[in-house]
């Protein structure tokens, strides 16, 4: 489908890496999940801007000009990409971890947050300033719901709420039943913000249908690795809150008192939070990729990877030893992205192995979602005590292509595969 060959990224495709076998073998990145590499089309369109570079909201010549309208216009076609309401604000930060920490920085007072253990550490850990409710990890969507609307009828009606879930789970790829908890959430008079990170690179994400209030999004997994990242959603509690950071571009004047301190006036748009020289090329990045997305179309690229998915599977399935990582079941629906572990390997060195023998970059461990993982080794009746292995801190790898001769057990991490429509 020539549609999604538009969208096979720069990376990956033709890099050629050593194997310890001898020889060298076509790359096959298979670890979008944690970051995705750029698409041609985002790759084409930075190259195209940079001689045009020049200081956004900060300069009179014709350079500085363009790229504030680029900025700008990034702004909006990241709006419409997202479906926003009209009165909704698009924030550009560093990434999803930032727009979460934005938005808790951003919390009236007194705010309870009602977040599933099952989070990955960016939506699970910004809240710790407000009084948090952990959710037990659910089996089912269903499940998942009911949990939400228990904990939040035992809630003070009176005081915000804010229920923060993720669309796609980075560790199993499953989808949540976003509109569902949002539903729950506004029933119960609390707010909800959308962890996108892993739902927008394979779904349509459209803030008004999803009816949710926030979405927070990585520029850098949706194959526009160049540094930003989003939060999108209502204004009021953004317009209210202290500017998450404080310096030029967020204060639109800034005067000596006669007592000799200093009276800020804080812009009340998106600038409010996104003070110091904004990253024009990192949300031009975003914008192309929003559109290279949307022209290929959610349909195309949903259709495609869920063949991609299925042969994963399948395959997966005809290997006795692997069991695949699931907090619904099998028929739940999912993206591309793929956990589990082999029985009597140790999954580092199963991950190495298939690096060094195989070229295939994949990645393990507990994928910043320790709580999640943790749940989903631990339940396999098949697989009980403790693994002798250690787990493999960052970078810690053993004598490749060896399963350990001991201390066969449980896993204590995973191994993950995940890719995209144009993989
Ligand atoms: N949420 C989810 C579901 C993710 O997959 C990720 C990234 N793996 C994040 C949040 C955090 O994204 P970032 O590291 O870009 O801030």
């Amino acid at each position: 489908d020539p549609s999604v060959c538009a969208l096979l990224p720069v990376l990956g495709r033709d890099v050629t890496v050593p194997l310890v076998t001898g020889g060298e073998v076509t790359y096959a990145a298979l670890d979008y999940a944690a970051s995705a590499p750029a698409l041609q089309r985002v790759w084409d369109d930075v190259a195209a801007y940079a001689p045009y570079y020049g200081s956004v909201h900060r300069g009179a010549g014709y350079l500085s000009q363009l790229s504030t309208d680029l900025f700008e216009n990034s702004r909006r076609t990241v709006a419409e990409f997202l479906g926003c309401r009209a009165e909704d604000q698009v924030v550009f930060t560093r990434s999803t971890t930032d727009s979460l920490n934005l938005l808790a920085a951003a919390l009236p007072a007194n705010c309870q947050v009602f977040v599933y253990e099952t989070e990955h550490h960016a939506s699970l850990l910004p809240w710790r300033n407000a009084q948090v409710t952990y959710l037990d990890a659910p089996r089912t969507p269903g499940q998942a719901v009911e949990t939400l609307e228990r904990a939040l009828a035992d809630r003070d009606p009176y005081g915000p709420a804010l229920v923060c879930v993720t669309g796609a789970s980075n560790v199993t790829g499953e989808l949540w039943p976003v509109r569902e908890l949002a539903a729950a959430a506004h029933a119960h008079g609390a707010r909800i913000v959308l962890d996108a990170a892993q739902l927008a690179p394979h779904h349509p994400v459209d803030i008004a249908e999803l009816d949710v209030d926030w979405v927070a999004f990585s520029g850098h997994k949706l194959y526009a690795p160049f540094g930003s990242g989003v939060l999108a959603g209502r204004a009021d509690w953004l317009r209210a809150a202290e500017p998450y950071l404080a310096g030029g571009g967020a204060s639109r004047k800034v005067a000596r008192r006669a007592d000799g301190g200093v009276d800020v006036d804080w812009h009340t748009t998106a600038a409010r939070h996104e003070a110091g020289s904004p990253n024009v090329i990192g949300v031009h990045a975003i914008a192309s990729a929003c559109k290279a997305l949307t022209e290929a179309g959610f349909d195309n690229l949903v259709a495609r990877e869920q063949e991609l998915v299925s042969r994963v599977r399948e395959g997966l399935a005809e290997v006795p030893e692997v069991r695949v990582l699931s907090l619904f079941g099998d028929d739940a629906p999912r993206v591309g992205v793929i956990s589990f572990v082999v029985r009597g390997w140790n999954s580092s060195h199963f991950a190495a192995a298939l690096s060094a023998e195989y070229g295939i970059g994949v990645r393990d461990g507990l994928f910043c979602a320790h709580p999640l993982v943790r749940t989903l080794l631990g339940s396999d009746p098949q697989e009980p005590g403790e693994c002798g292995a250690p787990e493999a801190g960052p970078g810690e790898r053993s004598e490749v292509g060896v399963p350990p001769a001991e201390g066969r057990g449980r896993s204590l991490n995973a191994i993950r595969v995940s890719f995209g429509a144009g993989t």
